[in-house]
């Protein structure tokens, strides 16, 4: 059996397999390309497509396609094969450069928001070199960014690249202030840990409500969820384990650093996280896993569910982003360094991601809002709607010095004085653990915990690069040229930590007195839902951060707005009506035939004995009859509620009215059919119950 290191990155056309097929000047140029973004030659792409070619159909590619993130949040790409006719009727293998570098996909069909019309179908991919590209399913994938034929981004990575390119180039800025001269870019990175759920495609396939929309919408709870912790880090299960072996040598093959494997708090999830990479690699080998997760379960007679919020009463999915930014000369500049020196500069990076988690708490947390993720913020095991920092206890005490200007006392007792010069040195804080933080400070990075676990994180990475590029600058305008830089400095990072203060919170992010202390005294925001979120993307200051750095253009705010918001309506709308579907054809059906033999029943026992109390037998037909009442009541107000929000044409209005007539009246519909189904006999209930989901996987 070949060991990992041989097969590690074997369909991936990565820097070693440049180095060894392309000639030495194509090759120093394709890296000017990818590390300086220098422009491509024609003849350097010409080289390059050619060599790729030969690389993978000898792996075994017929295809190539411009694999790319629109709007959908999910990947796309449309295959043509290498083929080309020649003279003798046969054909050869071709691939050029042009098609490397440019593709035209006829974009009518992808959410645009409004940035094209249908009849400018034509939208361009563009290869982003900077990512590498590699063969899946006998295609070779180039990534690419996608825009229209007018050149507005219609995808997440165009965006995500600008956003990394804003935060470069304020970050370099605050780097010479200090005198570093030797770096030649900034950096961010990101380890996304990536939950999921698992379970029987037999039970699976049985569950229209889990083919429709990828969550249970009915479902009273098991006898047994996860309030015996016993699956959190538990034994892996030999069917799972078999599939996550799987996973992993499939990842390892695309050049996805798959590292961890456990099983999660709730029963039949689990988790996978990869080794951190830059944030573009990161996010495009995110949207690989999704995918692949999803493909390797169907081999092994599993769904893989990727949903926020697959069952009600047990954990969902989330997606922690672990984020910091580093140098290309190897510093990780959110690591506390060695001298007060160096802390100054930590500190300094440290509070532009106070100052821009603050000041931006609403577009961070409006690029993980869907409807899905809804389920999760707000609910016991997530982090809040609201926003806060984990900063740990002793990077809180050196703020608080500072802000009143009194010596430090460190961990060991040992006072150290805080004056113009001097910053306090301290020790890396590696002990707090806190879970319940949305965005925790982890020693050497911060974690942001809300992101749902079917997100593409490319949104999430986008706005906080954004707000913490804008503290750079903000810091860089004012710090450049001052005459006594370090008296400026300390009282730049006084400044941010008492104006900021309020956004950092070490306590239980799940308790409901924090929600209360947040928004009451601190007067922190609390979006939660979509349509409480989504309308704040299109405030003044969040239109003129992401314009002023090149981010997004007004256009493109106004698109993924729309965008945003319309799928978040589509969604909850195709919920309803599964929820109708199942009740009117499955449901109700079966309580009926329920009852028709229960009234049977007592007809033939008193018939037989005239006597006879059946006690049992007509105490559940007075419930059950009364539930299959409740239940057409409740259907019937759906149905009046789905009738009405057809009638809405502006998608703000539309996401409101879902938020407050058409989810209440989801939860009534649900209420009424969970309690049914804890009266009636298991076999009677037309599909598998959360008992058979939850733990069928052996
Ligand atoms: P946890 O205890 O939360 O599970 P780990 O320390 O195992 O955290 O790391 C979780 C994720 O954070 C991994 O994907 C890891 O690669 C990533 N990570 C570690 N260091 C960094 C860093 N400097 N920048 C970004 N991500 C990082
Ligand atoms: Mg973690």
């Amino acid at each position: 059996m070949k060991s990992v290191p041989d097969y590690f990155g074997a369909l991936v056309f990565d820097d070693r397999v440049m180095k060894a097929t392309l000639t030495d000047d194509v090759y120093s140029s394709l890296k000017k390309t990818i590390d300086e973004g220098a422009p491509l030659q024609t003849e350097v792409a010409n080289a390059v497509a050619s060599a790729m070619k030969e690389w993978a159909v000898a792996r075994g590619a017929t295809h190539f396609t411009h694999w790319f993130q629109p709007l959908t949040g999910i990947t796309a790409e449309k295959h043509d094969s290498f083929i080309s006719p020649s003279p003798d009727g046969r054909v050869i293998m071709e691939f050029s450069g042009k098609e490397l570098i440019k593709g035209e996909p006829d974009a009518s069909s992808f959410p645009s928001g409004g940035l094209r019309a249908t009849f400018e179908a034509r939208g361009y991919t563009a290869w982003d070199p900077t990512s590498y590209a590699f063969i899946k399913d006998k295609t070779l994938c180039i990534p690419t960014a996608f825009c229209s034929y007018g050149g507005e981004a219609l995808d997440k990575k165009t965006p995500l690249l600008r956003s990394m390119e804003a935060l470069n180039k304020q970050a370099l800025r605050i780097l010479r202030l200090f005198g570093n001269s030797d770096v030649k870019c900034v950096r961010t990175s990101v380890g996304p840990e990536q939950e999921y759920f698992l379970i029987d495609e037999k039970v699976f396939l049985e569950r229209k409500d889990l083919i429709m929309t990828g969550r249970t919408l009915f479902g009273a709870k098991p006898p047994k969820g996860q309030e015996m912790a016993d699956h959190y880090f538990g034994t892996i299960k030999p069917r799972v384990a078999a599939f996550m072996s799987e996973l992993n040598d499939e990842l390892w093959k695309l050049g996805v650093l798959a590292k961890t494997e456990h099983n999660e708090v709730a029963p039949a999830q689990h988790e996978l996280a990869p080794i951190y990479a830059t944030t573009n690699i990161a996010t495009d080998h995110n949207q690989l896993t999704m995918e692949i997760m999803q493909k390797v379960a169907t081999r092994h007679g599993l769904v893989c569910l990727l949903h926020e919020k697959p069952f009600a009463g047990v954990n969902g999915s989330g997606k922690h982003n672990n984020w910091s930014m580093a140098t290309d000369t190897g510093v990780n500049l959110l690591t506390p360094g060695e001298t007060p020196y160096e802390n100054a500069q930590f500190l300094l990076f440290l509070c532009a991601v106070i100052k821009a988690v603050d000041d931006y708490q609403d577009l961070l947390r409006l690029s993980v809002a869907t409807a899905g993720n809804d389920h999760r913020l707000g609910a016991n095991e997530a982090p809040p709607a609201v926003i806060s920092i984990f900063l740990g206890d002793e990077l809180t005490a050196i703020m608080d010095a500072i802000v009143r200007d009194e010596p430090y006392v460190g961990a060991e007792k040992t006072v150290m004085k805080l004056g113009a010069s001097v910053l306090p040195n301290f020790n890396r804080d590696s002990t707090d653990r806190n879970r319940t933080s949305p965005f925790a400070f982890t020693g050497n990075k911060f974690e942001f915990r809300m992101l749902g676990s079917s997100n593409s994180i490319a949104c999430a990475n986008i706005m906080l690069n954004a707000a913490v590029s804008e503290s750079l600058r903000v810091y860089a305008d004012r710090l450049e040229n001052v005459p006594d830089f370090e008296s400026a400095l300390h009282d730049m990072i006084k400044k941010t930590f008492s104006d900021h203060r309020r956004i950092i919170f070490n306590g239980n992010g799940y308790d409901d007195a924090w929600i209360k202390e947040a928004t009451e005294q601190r007067g922190l925001l609390n979006l939660r839902t979509t349509p409480d979120a989504l309308p704040r993307l299109l405030c003044k200051k969040n239109v003129d951060l992401l314009t002023s750095c090149g981010i997004y253009s007004e256009a493109e705010i106004r698109s993924r707005y729309e965008i945003t918001l319309d799928n978040y309506c589509k969604t909850v709308n195709i919920e309803a009506l599964t929820m109708v579907d199942i009740t009117r054809k499955n449901i109700l059906p079966a309580l009926d035939g329920y009852v028709k033999e229960l009234a049977e029943t007592i007809g033939a026992k008193q018939g037989a004995l005239p006597e006879l109390s059946c006690r049992y037998e007509k105490s559940s037909l007075t419930k059950v009859a009364a539930l299959v009442d409740a239940i057409d009541l409740a259907v019937e107000r759906l149905e009046t509620s789905l009738i009405r929000y057809k009638t809405i044409t502006d998608v703000t209005e539309a996401s409101v009215f879902i938020r407050d007539d058409m989810l209440p009246k989801m939860a009534e519909l649900r209420s009424v059919c969970d309690e049914a189904e804890m009266i009636t006999p298991e076999e009677r209930w037309p599909f598998p119950t959360y008992g058979k989901l939850l733990f069928s996987v052996r």
